[in-house]
């Protein structure tokens, strides 16, 4: 309510416009003052959690103020109008090429791949790609088209289903056996076969942010290649580990550097470490990308070529990805990452000591800290991230782990940038307590609810 001053002779913003509950179904016949229609949105987003207490998302919760002045100043400049902003098309293929040679591609492609809303739009024209070349390779050979499958463990992202239904594919989900978080060849190879259009692997997956068995899977490809005459592309989903793994694992060969590997996705949103809404689909060549999904149009006076899901869309994203790299440099994001994994074990080595949960270890993953409350507790996850929810507003996701491994109810906690070892600690220092209040209830013992202090004690 700060600012809130006179409008109309002596009556208050508050007085004129915040005593009526917001305008839910219907357009208003009238307007408001900007400042009135400012204060009725910010005084309900309020209700909402606070990102920076959300350890529940991988998305970027924080960013420098000189790029969210580039975020600023490049909202209006649509992405799509290429014509009319060569500059910044050029800016988003600079990044495609620079992703391209962080994975180690071969060569020096003018344009392997493509900037995206997100991973999701990365992964659904990634996976039509394969299917295009499937298809003509299979048209070229006389052979059938209709029945097109993708290889996959049930480790990945929903956005995998999704693309099959949407794109009439074929789901071939293997499922994760129990005691195991991850897939590799072994899983894999029984479910593949000519109609195959490639096989995903995951590396940092939602889960658990382990990785797939990449290398066996390329080695799998590899001999199904030279053994069978079966020509399968790998597409890697690394919509987190894209911007990790390169800089906290760099020997670990996860991209390009595997001759299956021909296309990868990445969230620029997640350790690209920009705000909501950009992505990135980078081909190992531009052989990848057949022809036929590559749209010329020139509404807007000159002849332009698109490969997107979507039309119109802000520049501002891609921008600031590009604000980060010449920022950061690969130095920054080697330090970025580090800072995470740094207050990660911190939070792990705190939670180790609480011998009321268990917690999963094994490199390399991503910035995280995966526990499970012991079968042996009277409280389950749920009931531990309710209390910590309750008691200071921490978000922390509880979750049961793919199918075939149900009761596996895991606590996942994300150690981004803003999560400073200070916040660790008080996360830490939370959980001990709530771990002795449930406790206490559980054995019958009145407890005094957690009362949520806010910031700071
Ligand atoms: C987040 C995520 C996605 C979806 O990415 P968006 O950028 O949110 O569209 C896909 N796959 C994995 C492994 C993810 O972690």
């Amino acid at each position: 309510m700060s600012g809130t001053e006179a409008d109309t002779g002596s009556l208050t913003l508050a007085e004129q416009y915040l005593t009526q509950p917001a305008p839910v179904r219907r357009i208003p016949e009238g307007s408001l003052t900007p400042r009135a229609a400012l204060h009725i949105l910010q005084s309900e987003v309020l209700l909402d959690g606070d990102p920076s207490k959300n350890l529940a998302t991988f998305v970027t919760t924080w960013m420098e103020p000189e790029a969210r002045t580039v975020i600023l100043e490049n909202l209006h400049r649509n992405f799509i109008d290429h014509a009319e902003y060569p500059r910044t098309a050029e800016i988003a293929n600079r990044c495609v090429r620079m992703l391209h040679h962080l994975y180690n591609g071969p060569g020096e492609p003018e344009a392997p791949g493509t900037a995206c809303a997100g991973s999701s739009e990365g992964v659904m024209l990634g996976a039509l790609a394969m299917k295009w070349r499937w298809k003509k390779a299979r048209e070229t050979a006389g052979q059938a088209t209709d029945k097109p499958n993708l290889v996959y463990g049930a480790d990945v992202h929903v956005v995998w289903d999704k693309f099959c239904r949407y794109f009439d594919v074929e789901p071939r989900q293997v499922p994760i056996a129990r005691g195991r978080t991850v897939v590799g060849p072994d899983e894999l190879e029984p479910h593949i076969d000519e109609n195959t259009i490639g096989v995903v692997a995951v590396v940092g997956t939602t889960f658990t942010g382990e990785c797939d068995d990449v290398l066996g899977i390329d080695a799998l490809l590899g001999r199904l290649r030279s053994e069978r005459g079966l020509d399968i592309p790998m597409h890697v989903d690394a919509a987190s580990g894209g911007f990790v793994f390169p800089f906290s694992h760099p020997e670990f060969e996860w991209d390009f550097r595997l001759e299956s590997v021909k296309s990868i996705n990445v969230s620029g949103h997640k350790f690209g470490l920009v705000y909501p809404g950009v992505g990135w689909l980078v081909f190992r060549d531009e052989e990848q990308l057949p022809e036929e999904l590559v749209f010329y149009e020139d509404y807007l006076g000159e002849r332009d070529a698109t490969f997107t899901l979507n039309f119109s869309g802000s520049s501002a994203l891609i921008l600031a990805q590009f604000y980060n790299f010449i920022r950061f440099g690969r130095e920054g994001y080697a330090s970025l990452v580090r800072a995470m994994n740094t207050n990660r074990d911190a939070l792990a080595a705190r939670l180790g000591e609480e011998d009321a949960l268990e917690l999963l270890s094994g490199e390399p993953r991503l910035p995280l800290v995966i526990a499970r409350v012991r079968d042996e507790e009277d409280f389950t996850g749920t009931d531990l991230v309710g209390e910590l929810a309750q008691r200071r507003g921490w978000m922390v996701p509880a979750y049961e782990m793919p199918p075939d491994n149900e009761g596996q109810q895991i606590m996942r906690m994300m150690v981004k940038i803003n999560q400073s070892r200070e916040l660790a600690d008080a996360l830490a220092d939370d959980i001990h307590v709530s771990i002795a209040d449930l406790r206490k209830r559980a054995a019958g013992q009145r407890v005094k609810r957690p009362v949520h202090r806010g910031h700071g004690y």
